[in-house]
């Protein structure tokens, strides 16, 4: 089963995500944001948490 060889070693627990640090401002309440689950792109707006959820629960809702 190849998606045995992806759990080896886990025991169900998914990896923990790396968190790339450092100083930005969310694109939409100016809340200051000191860590990022993903590198961010120097031409992308970065959200906060809550906005990402915000636009996350936009895209999908109608
Ligand atoms: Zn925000």
């Amino acid at each position: 089963m190849a998606f045995e060889k992806f759990n080896e070693g886990s025991q169900g627990n998914f990896p923990p995500r790396e968190m790339v640090k450092g100083n930005w401002k969310c694109a939409d309440c100016g809340k200051e944001i000191t860590e990022l689950p993903f590198e961010p792109s120097p031409d992308r707006p970065i959200y906060c948490r809550d906005c990402w959820g915000k636009k996350r629960t936009q895209k999908f809702g109608r």
